[in-house]
């Protein structure tokens, strides 16, 4: 946390480890077969949990290779990290800011014929070859050159000549199930990049890892497992928890029948029983789907969320935690219960409970 001043009481805290996202990064590189390294996919703000901490503590630990979403993510991004790191934006390069990929030193993922055009256009007038990767859909009918569109652009060859292209990837569909689709983009893709030879190759996100090295080619691209998700859903977490929300107690107070809690009066007190008011709503990230399911944690004890998320605050049962006062400070977030947990509480995925973490939160930084 360094000199930053001590957050109020009154605020949430979001504990953020880079020292587990370094650790998560490096045991997924040693999971790569022999000759692939493994890049960080930090966009969306790195997961919601900081671009600007997370890219610079994975950079110093040897990342070379850093994927973005946005344009913006890239250009706020590019000036924190060494000059020889290769930043990728995954949404390509629109028509009219090619001269922006090239004055900032971005590597656009080239998504279709047109932007390998424009691009190829752009290196001959600056009569210098420009880096590129090449983005093959085959399965997600979302971003890439369809396999047609793939094989066209092969067979003009010299055309696209001006460009370096030093990546040829794709993206897998359902890496974290077991599923045959998996093999049948493996396949597709393995006949695609061969007409690329001097091209890397990438294909496997974080869950692509675990599915075996056939998958890792030259270089992997996880996000999520960097971040703690678990890449094997089913299975134990192979990645350490890198997140710990703790929100404060504002308040505490007893109820009996039939006195109800929160909007839409969703529940109503069955008996005499003891609540807590704790710091953190929608507004903050929380899901409003979680409204009397889920549970926060206090010195080993779990206390149910009672009645709906409000935006700025949820009540939980504090029946079982006498010792409970306001000040004292209640895990949402932690070892006790995982960011999939949450997840499968709230009926989303991992991804999206960090990617919604609030902006109100105290974030604090253990360094790498
Ligand atoms: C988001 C993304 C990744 C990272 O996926 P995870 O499942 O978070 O590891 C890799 N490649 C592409 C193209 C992506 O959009």
């Amino acid at each position: 946390m360094g000199a930053a001043a001590a957050p109020h009481p009154s605020r949430s805290i979001l504990e953020i480890d880079l020292r587990a996202i370094v650790a998560n990064w490096r045991a997924l590189g040693a999971r790569l077969a022999q000759g692939a390294t493994c890049a960080g996919v930090v966009k969306a703000d790195a997961y919601g949990l900081g671009a600007a901490q997370v890219a610079p503590a994975l950079a110093q630990a040897g990342c070379t290779e850093f994927f973005v979403a946005h344009l913006e993510e890239a250009l706020a991004l590019r000036p924190l990290l060494p000059e020889t790191a290769y930043l990728h934006v995954l949404n390509g390069c629109l028509p009219g800011e090619e001269q922006i990929f090239v004055a900032a030193g971005l590597v656009p993922v080239l998504n279709d014929p047109g932007q390998v055009a424009s691009w190829t256009a752009q290196a001959r007038r600056l009569g210098h070859p420009l880096p590129a990767a090449l983005h093959l859909d085959t399965g997600m009918s979302r971003l890439g050159l369809t396999p047609r569109e793939a094989q066209t652009l092969a067979a003009q060859g010299e055309a696209s000549a001006p460009i370096d292209l030093r990546l040829v990837m794709s993206h897998l569909a359902r890496a974290e199930e077991a599923c045959a689709m998996n093999g049948e983009q493996l396949a597709r893709f393995a006949v695609l990049r061969a007409r690329w030879p001097a091209a890397r190759a990438s294909l496997a996100n974080s869950s692509g890892i675990f599915l075996g090295a056939p998958f890792h080619f030259d270089l992997a691209r996880p996000g999520a497992a960097l971040y703690g998700i678990n890449p094997v859903p089913g299975r134990p977490n192979p990645q350490l928890a890198v997140v710990r929300l703790t929100a404060p107690v504002l308040q505490i107070r007893d109820i009996a029948p039939p006195e109800t809690i929160g909007y839409g009066a969703t529940f109503q007190a069955p008996a005499a029983m003891r609540v807590a008011t704790l710091a953190c709503g929608y507004a903050d990230g929380w899901p409003r789907s979680l409204s009397s399911s889920g549970t926060v944690h206090h010195e080993g004890l779990s206390l149910p969320i009672l009645g709906r998320v409000s935006m700025d605050t949820i009540v939980v049962d504090a029946t079982a935690a006498p010792g409970l006062r306001v000040g004292n400070r209640v895990e949402l977030l932690g070892s006790t219960i995982g960011v999939d947990q949450v997840a499968d509480a709230a009926g989303t995925n991992g991804y999206e409970v960090l990617t919604r973490l609030g902006r109100r939160f105290s974030r604090v930084y253990a360094a790498a």
